[in-house]
């Protein structure tokens, strides 16, 4: 993404700070600075209406990651960005097919990247695709995957051979890898069942004890249908939050937090993010919990879960 949109040190990329930390890396590794956006409260996506005032001259682009599969408010987002040159791009790990007023996610942006991450809707061990949505990237996004050669026209035969024409690297998932996602591909609808069916279950059985508990279940807008990638809790403090992990995995239930906002890490601080700066994120990050979802999560598995969580003494 970060070769596609010709970065270069001193520009300015605009990225969630509720994200991981590879929705800022591609742009990193080209010099670019982050400018890290808060989260909104309901849906823990980039809260649009911040992007007014982080917009600068040297703003290039901005990343939007639609958090657990629920899009980003992208007609706002286009809206902000119309009369500048401000790319819009989506980190898209979450949400591959998920829909965002009928459209399907990673065709909202210019360029979207999915993540097939052993932890995502459809593993291959490690691995990624680039969905290419504006016409202009495409023949050069073939030759950057590449390793910078026109390789792809000589496969096609546009070409007599192929050679060194740009800036590339290794981009292409290997043969074996790629089996592996295919079949995961082909039952799309086996896996997207029986992740929704879980998701459904605990929003629906965890209702009545999420409003006597003060705990927030996951808002989608009637306007996005998401893929069932992560199921959520947002506790009331941090304490009540390790309670309730430490009495699931006395059960042998593992339910694990997530992220660490890009503006308070390490890294993030040393490239000029700090503490405070999203409120947000910074709060929901010490209040969130994910409940397991998996693809062959069975009916007992999620009983078990429910269970637990609703015995929890909080
Ligand atoms: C999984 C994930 C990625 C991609 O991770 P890789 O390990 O680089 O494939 C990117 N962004 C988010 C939000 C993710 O959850």
């Amino acid at each position: 993404m970060a070769l596609l949109i010709n970065v270069a040190t001193g520009d300015e990329v605009i990225v969630p700070s509720y994200t991981f930390a590879s929705t800022a890396n591609a742009f990193i590794l080209r010099g670019v600075r982050p400018v890290f956006i808060d989260a909104r409260i309901d849906t823990l996506n980039l809260d649009e209406r911040l992007l007014p005032d982080l917009i600068t001259p040297r703003t290039r682009a901005i990343v939007t990651m639609h958090y657990a599969g629920v899009a980003c408010e992208m007609d706002a987002i286009h809206d902000i960005v119309a009369d500048r040159s401000i790319t819009v791009l989506e980190d898209n790990a979450h949400g591959l097919f998920g829909q965002y007023r009928g459209r399907p996610l990673g065709t909202l942006g210019a360029l979207a990247a999915l993540s097939f991450h052993e932890t995502k809707n459809f593993p291959c061990g490690e691995g990624g695709c680039l969905l290419v949505n504006d016409e202009q990237l495409l023949d050069r996004a073939e030759i950057l995957r590449e390793k910078g050669t026109d390789r792809s026209r000589f496969w096609r035969g546009e070409v007599n051979q192929y050679t060194w024409r740009d800036i590339g690297s290794s981009y292409v998932l290997a043969d074996p890898l790629a089996a592996i996602l295919l079949g995961q591909l082909e039952e799309r609808e086996l896996i997207q069942q029986t992740r929704m069916r879980a998701w459904k279950r605990y929003m629906q059985e965890l209702q009545p004890w999420a409003v006597t508990h003060g705990v927030t279940l996951p808002t989608v807008p009637p306007h996005c249908e998401h893929p069932a990638h992560l199921f959520y809790l947002c506790l009331s403090d941090a304490s009540t939050r390790s309670r309730l992990i430490a009495h699931l995995a006395s059960q042998g239930i593992l339910a694990v937090s997530h992220y660490v906002p890009l503006n308070t890490s390490p890294f993030g601080r040393r490239l000029g993010g700090r503490p405070g700066q999203c409120p947000v994120s910074e709060d929901i990050s010490k209040r969130l919990v994910r409940l397991p979802l998996y693809n062959d999560i069975s009916d007992d598995d999620i009983d078990s879960v429910l269970e637990s969580v609703t015995t929890c003494p909080l």
